[in-house]
């Protein structure tokens, strides 16, 4: 904050008057094990729509089915025949971190759990609790995927990184997020039409200050 205040004093006042939790890392928290302010799923979202957006309400509705269906078929067909119980892209991540961890030496303090440890390199110094899922520099803890310091002290009480990796990246979890499936429909010349209850098209009203097209 004081090297902010140094850059922009204006920008310093702003920040102030936000809670820490939305912006800075070291205060987020970590329930929802994701260590990015904004996941951009809505920004994603509306990129893969852009073409269906200004489409009749059918065709856009089935444009977006096209797009999950394929979005659900691509994560099964990468799971499908994979054999390791991590989905395979935290898997890469926890391959990464093992080579870090190569460089870190934990010292065990002593207690009855075995899961209290420190690490001091000489420039760094970090303090994990194995039992309690926290490590001092919060990768762990906010992301839920073993970093360097936790995966050294994993080894040291011989057991391996993958068993303290969060349920939401097991392979099993990604199996029961698409286990359903999006039906495909027929064309709408060959779906029943109820004369009776036929829906009106709604309303056509430019909200204010949106450009004409
Ligand atoms: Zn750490």
């Amino acid at each position: 904050m004081l090297r902010m205040k140094a850059m922009k004093e204006d920008a310093w006042k702003d920040m102030l008057d936000v809670s820490a939790c939305h912006w800075s890392r070291p205060h987020f928290r970590t329930y929802s094990k994701c260590d990015l302010q904004v996941k951009n799923m809505c920004e994603a979202f509306n990129r893969e729509i852009l073409e269906h957006r200004e489409k009749p309400i059918i065709p856009l509705l089935e444009g977006i089915k096209h797009y999950i269906t394929k979005r659900m078929t691509s994560h099964k067909e990468l799971l499908h025949g994979y054999t390791g119980s991590i989905y395979p892209k935290i898997q890469l991540v926890i391959k990464k971190n093992k080579k870090q961890a190569q460089e870190w030496s934990p010292a065990w303090h002593g207690d009855d759990d075995i899961s209290i440890f420190g690490f001091i390199n000489g420039v760094e110094t970090y303090c994990v609790d194995l039992k309690k899922e926290v490590c001092s520099c919060r990768k762990w803890d906010l992301s839920g995927i073993p970093f360097c310091h936790i995966i050294s002290c994993i080894w040291k009480i011989k057991k391996q990184p993958e068993d303290y990796v969060v349920a939401c990246y097991m392979k099993s979890t990604f199996i029961d997020t698409y286990s359903n499936i999006v039906y495909p429909t027929n064309e709408p010349q060959l779906c029943h039409i109820d004369d009776l209850n036929t829906m009106a098209p709604p309303m056509m009203r430019r909200a204010i200050g949106r450009p004409k097209k």
